[in-house]
């Protein structure tokens, strides 16, 4: 078999990148998938029970790039939706992220209202703190408050989710929730926040059905890639399983879903709760809450986070921390001296934390940059 272009991994950077080479360049690809599925992480479908559920957690997209929303409104509908999260501090519901309106669910109205007043004379209305920023420059009253938020919404989760500590890991992870100068109860507050209207499956479906795009399931590459001949090839897997583990392996978190279906019409208030203390899971999250889904019953996931172990579980997070960049880095120097022969994008191929949006703000920039520079479009 010969194609122009050999692409790894079917999620939502593969997808990208084989849509816009066929699409735009007129070119073969084959698509290789290890799973016997698309959308990588993103995958959702139905279950047994008729609920459209995210396979591997929820899935909410948001984004403030127009061309982002463009791109992707070409293959989907939208449902709108807003996501809300509430965590379970000392048996109550508070709203995360953290904000003027949590003050009042965990405190006394009139202690809530000193606070309150004291965060709108520190960072002014509207504004957003990072958790570890006001821990750092607290004092009185605030610091008491930093702790607060700190030791009861922060250290537990990350320990389970890292097993680190918020300091031990770089301060964008926590920074990805900060403290909310305001009562916007939204997670996100993008400009455009809205799930696949048929699901993000069927999203990513779309866009791989192109005469150009071949995709083979149940296949990881090395087993074909002697049979296939290619020009290029976009890998979106783990950087360090493609060189070998050569300077040693980079470490990922994995997750353990409990799936469960629940003859209510709703199991909790809001999509996700999430319980950085005393259990041993992290979040709950709802799906019907998400997709606006009418059906009787309801289906939910617990997520266990635990260490990634090769062959035995997946690796859904890198660790965005300072050991790990480098040894990334290392990586990233190998990827450079083929001279582009291959091309490395995506969350597992760039070793970064990417949401959605940004890994397909990544896989467009690699197509225009990378791709399509000095062809015809
Ligand atoms: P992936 O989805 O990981 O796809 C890579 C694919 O490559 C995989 O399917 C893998 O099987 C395949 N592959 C790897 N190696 C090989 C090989 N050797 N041969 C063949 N195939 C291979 N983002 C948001 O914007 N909002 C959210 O709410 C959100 N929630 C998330 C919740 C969880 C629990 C997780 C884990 C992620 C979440 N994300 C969210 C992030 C989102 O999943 C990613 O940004 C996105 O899926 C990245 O796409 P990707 O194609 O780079 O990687
Ligand atoms: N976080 C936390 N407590 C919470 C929610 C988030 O400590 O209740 C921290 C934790 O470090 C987490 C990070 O913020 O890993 C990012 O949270 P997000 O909800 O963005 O995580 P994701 O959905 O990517 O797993």
């Amino acid at each position: 078999m010969k194609v122009d272009w050999l692409i790894v991994g079917a999620g939502f950077t593969g997808l990208v990148l084989a849509e816009r080479i066929a699409s735009q360049l007129d070119e073969k690809v084959l698509v290789v998938e290890r799973r016997n599925h698309i959308g990588g992480n993103a995958y959702d479908h139905y279950d047994e029970n008729g609920i459209m559920v995210h396979r591997y957690g929820p899935h909410l997209f948001h984004t403030n790039s127009e061309k982002v929303w463009r791109y992707l409104s070409q293959f989907t509908e939208w449902h709108p939706y807003y996501h809300r999260v509430l965590a379970l501090v000392d048996g109550k519901k508070v709203p995360v992220p953290f904000n003027l309106n949590s003050l009042y669910a965990v405190f006394t109205p009139g202690y809530a209202s000193k606070l309150e007043e004291l965060l709108l004379k520190h960072y002014g209305f509207g504004n957003k703190v990072p958790i570890l920023k006001l821990r750092r420059e607290a004092s009185g009253e605030l610091q008491f408050l930093a702790e607060y938020v700190y030791e009861k919404v922060f250290y537990g989760y990350n320990l389970k989710q890292w097993d680190l500590t918020p300091e031990e890991l770089s301060p964008g992870v926590t920074g990805r929730v900060p403290i909310h100068i305001s009562r916007d109860d939204r997670y996100f507050q993008d400009k455009y926040q809205a799930i696949p209207k048929h699901g993000y499956t069927q999203m990513l479906q779309r866009m791989a059905n192109h005469p150009n795009i071949k995709v083979l399931l149940n296949s990881d590459y090395r087993e074909i890639e002697d049979e296939v001949k290619f020009d290029g090839m976009v890998y979106t897997g783990l950087i360090d399983e493609f060189f070998n583990f050569t300077y040693g392996e980079l470490p990922y978190r994995s997750l353990q879903f409990e799936f469960s279906y629940h003859s209510v019409d709703a199991y909790q208030e809001v999509a996700q709760v999430n319980y950085p203390n005393e259990q041993a899971f992290t979040r709950i999250s709802e799906y019907k809450h998400i997709t606006g889904q009418r059906a009787y019953g309801t289906t939910l996931s617990i997520e266990y986070p635990l260490a990634y172990r090769r062959g035995q579980n997946l690796p859904y997070y890198p660790v965005p921390r300072e050991e790990n960049r480098k040894r990334y880095n290392l990586y990233l120097s190998e990827a450079e001296s083929l001279n582009q022969r291959v091309l490395f994008a995506g969350r597992l191929a760039d070793y970064k934390y990417y949401n959605m949006d940004q890994a397909v703000a990544r896989a467009l920039g690699v197509f225009e940059k990378q791709v399509a520079r000095g062809k015809k479009s």
